[in-house]
């Protein structure tokens, strides 16, 4: 089958919008991308289930995304199918101190909403952009907290295998990583939060908020921190210390706020920034014998 027979499928089968060589610059905080060939939004858990299964039943290759926020795509795009969740995913439910979210809730707003219901537990993620689903892959936090310890379950889709509901300790939480099983799909999350006092929460999230308005270059276009903090250092000190603050390469530069930034100054390429990604790396581990692991997740192919 070709791709526009399995577009014309998914455009019979699902509710969810269905576009071809869609530019993924649109999609991506990084406002980088080429097409992907396929864009499907999946508004019902009916509709996730029939994408996967036309996807896999031709061999399309096929990844689900949140927003974009941690993601740098090919300047070629995604040779297969992007899948994202739409309304049916997007609810969120509260009884007593758990919140139940569904994977394409906005996390700002599962913040929010537990600031505003005087329960504590969500303050670490303030200001971190993406989808509640985006964070669970990601195991989204900061270098003290991370979204996994205040999970109480995640609900799944693997394709072939069905829906699972997943406690915390069937997952193996590591800083930027939840270690999902193959190919499951996060659908559903439920935190566990406690009551607490809505201005200590607020007086958190403010402090929060201030240091990262003071330490990253909040409104440039990026993916947040471009490389994981090696043990017991940060990637933005080595970066600094090699002396690349400031480095530019086509229209992409490493931030003279944090050195763990690049930007997209205005018309940089996924080129670009995997230059000064690669800079970054070889200088780092010249001057300072570390090997620096890329955070941001990169989709399509590079070379
Ligand atoms: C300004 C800025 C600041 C940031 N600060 C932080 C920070 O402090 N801490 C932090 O941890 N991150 C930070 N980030 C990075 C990013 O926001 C997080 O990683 C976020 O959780 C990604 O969510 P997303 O929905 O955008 O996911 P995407 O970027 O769309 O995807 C990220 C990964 O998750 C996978 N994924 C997404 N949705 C699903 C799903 N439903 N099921 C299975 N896999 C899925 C994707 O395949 C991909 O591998 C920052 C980014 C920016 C731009």
């Amino acid at each position: 089958m070709s791709l526009d027979t399995l577009e014309n499928n998914l455009r019979l089968r699902l509710k969810g919008d269905v576009r071809r060589r869609e530019p993924m610059a649109r999609h991506t905080t990084y406002r980088i991308g080429g097409p992907a060939e396929l864009f499907i939004t999946c508004d019902t858990m009916t509709d996730l289930i029939e994408a996967a299964s036309l996807c896999d039943a031709e061999g399309v290759e096929r990844i689900t995304v949140g927003k974009g926020s941690n993601l740098l795509v090919s300047d070629a795009g995604y040779p297969g199918a992007i899948i994202t969740l739409g309304n049916e995913f997007k609810a969120h439910r509260v009884q007593g101190a758990e919140i139940e979210a569904g994977a394409a809730c906005i996390l700002a707003f599962l913040v929010r909403d537990a600031y505003s219901r005087g329960l504590g537990g969500m303050e670490f993620a303030v200001g971190i952009p993406g989808t509640v689903g985006g964070a669970i892959a990601m195991n989204a936090g900061t270098g003290d907290d991370w979204i996994g310890a205040v999970v109480s379950s995640v609900t799944v889709y693997v394709p072939g295998v069905g829906l699972q509901r997943l406690r915390p300790h069937e997952l193996a939480w590591e800083y930027r990583s939840s270690g999902l099983p193959p190919g499951a799909i996060v659908v559903e999350t439920t935190v566990q939060l406690q009551e607490a006092d809505r201005e200590s929460i607020r007086k958190t999230m403010d402090a929060s908020l201030e240091r990262r308005k003071r330490t990253q270059p909040i409104g440039a276009p990026s993916a947040g921190s471009v490389f994981r903090n090696p043990p017991g250092d940060s990637a933005g000190r080595l970066i600094e210390s090699a002396g690349l603050k400031g480095t530019r390469l086509g229209g992409a530069r490493i931030s003279e706020v944090h050195a763990n930034f690049i930007v997209n100054e205005g018309g940089a390429t996924a080129a670009d920034v995997l230059g000064l990604v690669r800079k970054a790396q070889l200088t780092v581990r010249d001057t300072h014998g570390i090997q620096l692991t890329p955070e941001i997740q990169l989709l399509g192919a590079f070379e």
